[in-house]
């Protein structure tokens, strides 16, 4: 538990064997109504965590309401167990359309298997999926915020950024007047925030890459993220962060080479940030990440026309296009 600046607090919820380590929830106290962004995981160890922060800070459930960055389980999870009858939850609009919409793990474990991940172990990689294990079925009802939309806590005033990229609809929060942005999973540091693609007629590494300009224009002291340490310099991490994903780019081009690959023929030979040997020793939940990412580069240099699809069949190949487009 820690106090940023008066009456905002960071309280650690410990994320059980996640490289992650721990979600930052920010919790705005005031005495009128107040405002907790981002929750954990729905499972004990965090709401345990949850509700003793909540107490040492004197925080009444029955006057709080909850701003969730993105659908992401450590984000999202947990609300579920701490809203009460009377609480307001903000979210964004797309991402309330995907939870309200059926179906959707079918449909990406279908996508999936299109894209080369073997039959035998994709019904595996989706049990262990932290999402699968610890979200939540239960769909709140949401007042949905949307792009410069406002939220007062205390004497806070918000106002949402829409930061598309690591999740369709994942929004941020900042404060003009004290200059401070509340990031979610859109900038961190020590880590890179994960780009995965599940559908092909999204682009969320364009979106993503196009969300961190729009932040780096932004005046901006103290960026509060969901994860790991506070960052002061902002515009140091984004180029940072920009950098990595061209190396990648370079990467996904240079495996591909002369063949036609599989975006999970592609993932098993990209470089991983993992304690593993190879890549058949890899958990199949980081199997399943890391071929949603390589499918994010995939699909930026496929609309970059650097590189080429061709669905034949049940299956999805890329191969270098010989003749890209001269830009
Ligand atoms: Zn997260």
């Amino acid at each position: 538990m820690e106090e940023i600046q008066p009456n905002l607090f960071r309280v650690e919820i410990p994320l059980p064997n996640s490289p992650l380590k721990f979600l930052n929830s920010y919790v705005i106290r005031s005495s009128d109504r107040n405002l907790i962004v981002d929750t954990g995981l729905n499972r004990k160890e965090c709401l345990d965590a949850m509700r003793s922060g909540l107490q040492q800070l004197e925080i009444d459930p029955e006057k709080t309401d909850f701003f969730i960055t993105h659908l992401h389980a450590d984000h999202f999870g947990l609300l579920s167990k701490l809203v009460t009858d009377t609480s307001q939850v903000f979210f964004n609009r797309p991402e309330r359309e995907l939870i309200e919409a059926s179906g959707w793990w079918e449909r990406m474990v279908a996508y999936a298997a299109k894209n080369g991940f073997p039959e035998n172990e994709l019904r595996a990689a989706i049990q262990s999926h932290p999402g699968r294990e610890f979200g939540s079925e239960w769909v709140p009802e949401i007042n949905v915020l949307q792009d410069g939309d406002e939220i007062i806590a205390g004497n806070y005033r918000f106002r949402c950024v829409s930061t598309p990229g690591h999740s369709l609809g994942h929004t941020c929060l900042y404060e003009p007047d004290r200059k401070i942005l509340v990031a979610g999973d859109h900038i961190l540091i020590d880590i890179t925030p994960n780009i995965q693609c599940w559908s092909d007629d999204q682009n969320p590494l364009q979106n993503y890459l196009a969300s961190l300009d729009k932040v780096n224009d932004m005046e901006i002291d103290l960026v509060l993220p969901g994860h790991r340490r506070l960052i002061t310099d902002h515009k140091a991490r984004i180029a940072e962060l920009k950098e990595h994903h061209d190396r990648r780019l370079k990467e996904v081009l240079t495996i591909l080479g002369e063949d036609q690959q599989t975006a999970f023929q592609v993932a098993s030979r990209m470089t991983w940030d993992l304690d593993c040997d190879s890549w058949e020793e890899f958990p199949r939940a980081q199997k399943w990440f890391a071929t949603g990412e390589a499918i994010a580069h995939l699909r930026y240099l496929e609309r970059k026309g650097l590189i080429l699809r061709k669905d034949e069949g049940e299956m999805t190949r890329f191969s270098r296009n010989e003749s890209p487009p001269l830009v």
